[in-house]
C-alpha cells in the first residue's frame, strides 16, 4: 500500500467511490452499528467528519437480528436525520445496510451514497437479485459482505449480480466466517477466503470489517493491521460515542478516539513486491525448493499407503485403524512441539494427510469406485 495522502472532505465529494479510493488509501468507512438517537448520530458524525482519514460514515438503520425482540433500527426516521445532516454538509457521505428491496428504494429516495449487503443476505441469491434490481440505474455505491459460511462463490455471485444491473462502485467487505471453530473471534477471519476472492475478481476493492470479525474491542487494531499487510484497500469499523451503552454490538464498538489511534498506528507497506530486492528473491527460491521437496515426500508417503492397503487387505484388516492413528498423531504433535511448531497447525495438517491416505487405500481396495471419489 504505497499511496497515502488525504484530500479534505470538500475536495472529494464529487468523486465516485472507487476514484476516491485511489487517492485515499486505506479507504475508511466508520460509524455506529445502529443509529440509536439524534444525539448519538450527531456526536458520531461530528467526531468522524473531523478525521481526515474517514471517507464515509456507516450507520445501520434496519438491523437484522439473529433472534426477534432486540432493537431493530429506527428505519425511515434515521434516514430523515441523515438527509438533514447531508443538506447541512454536502461533503458528508453515508451508507447503511439494505435487506429488502423496499429499503433500497428508501435509500435512493433519501440520497444515501452507498449501501451494503449484510452477511446473512449475501447468502441468499434470491434476495441479492431483488436488492440489486431495486438499485438498477442508480449511481449508489454498493458493498457486499461475505456470507457467514466460507463459500467464495456466493460472495463472487453477489458481486456479479451488482455488476449485472450496471452498478459500478462495487466493493467487497470481509467480516469473517461463522464456522465450528472461531479461534476466540466472533467470526473466524479465514484470511485465505478474501485472498481467494481477490483471485476471482482482482478489480474489486476489499475492505476488512475487523469489528464483526473480532466481536470485541481488543483484537481490532491487530486485525486492521493484518488486513493492511494483506493488501486490503480499506476498513469498515464500528464506532460509537459511548460503546458500552450501544443498543447493538456493544462489545465490539470503539470510540472515535480509539479509531483515530488505530488509524495513526497502522503501518502501510508496499504490497507490490515484483521489484523485490535480491535477498527476498533468494529466500523465495529457498521456499520454492523446500515446497518441491515437501510435495515429493508426500507423494512417496502416499505410495507407501498403497502398499499398506495391500498388506491390510491380505491380513483382513480394516483401512482405518483408530489406535494406530491416535499413536501417530500423538508422536507427530510431540515432534512438532520439539521443532517449535504450532500444534493446531500440525493436527490440521496430519488430519488432512491421514484423510487422503484413507481415501487412497480405499481406492486401492475398490478400484471400480476410484473415479467417483477423485
Ligand atoms: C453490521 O454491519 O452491523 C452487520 C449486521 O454486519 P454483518 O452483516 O457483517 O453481520
Ligand atoms: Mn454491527
Amino acid at each position: 500500500m504505497d499511496v497515502l495522502f488525504y484530500l479534505p472532505y470538500n475536495r472529494i465529494a464529487f468523486l465516485a467511490l472507487l476514484e476516491e479510493m485511489v487517492v485515499r488509501r486505506p479507504y475508511i468507512v466508520a460509524g455506529p452499528c445502529s443509529v440509536e438517537s439524534r444525539e448519538q448520530l450527531n456526536a458520531v458524525v461530528s467526531a468522524l467528519s473531523s478525521m481526515p482519514q474517514v471517507s464515509m460514515i456507516r450507520c445501520g438503520v434496519w438491523k437484522p437480528r439473529t433472534r426477534p425482540g432486540g432493537f431493530e433500527g429506527l428505519g425511515q426516521k434515521a434516514l430523515e436525520w441523515i438527509k438533514e445532516l447531508k443538506a447541512a454538509n454536502p461533503s458528508l457521505r453515508f451508507c447503511c445496510e439494505v435487506g429488502r428491496p423496499e429499503h433500497a428504494a428508501l435509500i435512493l429516495k433519501y440520497g444515501l451514497d452507498a449501501v451494503w449487503i449484510g452477511a446473512r443476505t449475501t447468502a441468499n441469491p434470491f434476495m441479492v437479485q431483488e436488492l440489486t434490481e431495486a438499485l438498477r440505474g442508480s449511481k449508489v455505491g454498493i458493498m457486499v459482505k461475505n456470507p457467514p459460511s466460507p463459500d467464495v462463490s456466493l460472495w463472487v455471485g453477489a458481486l456479479e449480480r451488482c455488476r449485472q444491473v450496471g452498478l459500478t462502485d462495487i466493493m467487497a467487505v470481509h467480516r469473517g466466517f461463522d464456522i465450528y471453530k472461531n479461534d476466540g473471534y466472533r467470526n473466524n477471519p479465514l484470511w485465505e477466503m478474501p485472498i481467494e476472492l481477490r483471485r476471482h475478481t482482482p478489480e474489486t476493492p476489499i475492505l476488512c470489517d475487523p469489528s464483526h470479525i473480532a466481536g470485541r474491542r481488543e483484537p481490532i487494531a491487530l486485525l486492521a493491521q493484518t488486513a493492511m499487510d494483506l493488501g486490503f484497500e480499506g476498513l469498515m469499523v464500528e464506532v460509537h460515542p459511548h460503546p458500552q451503552q450501544a443498543l447493538t454490538d456493544a462489545d465490539q464498538q470503539i470510540t472515535p478516539d480509539q479509531l483515530a489511534h488505530i488509524l495513526e498506528s497502522l503501518i502501510l507497506r508496499q504490497t507490490d513486491s515484483s521489484v523485490a530486492d535480491e535477498e527476498l528473491r533468494l529466500l523465495r527460491e529457498q521456499i520454492d525448493h523446500i515446497d518441491q521437496q515437501a510435495l515429493q515426500l508426500l507423494a512417496s508417503r502416499f505410495e507407501v499407503a498403497k502398499q499398506i492397503a495391500r498388506v491390510k487387505s491380505q491380513g483382513n484388516l480394516a483401512v482405518y485403524q483408530p489406535k494406530r492413528w491416535e499413536t501417530l498423531l500423538r508422536r507427530r504433535l510431540q515432534t512438532a512441539q520439539e521443532l517449535g511448531m504450532s500444534s493446531d497447525f500440525t493436527k490440521a495438517l496430519f488430519e488432512k494427510i491421514h484423510a487422503e491416505s484413507v481415501r487412497i487405500q480405499e481406492s486401492e481396495l475398490h478400484p471400480e469406485e476410484k473415479d467417483k471419489r477423485n
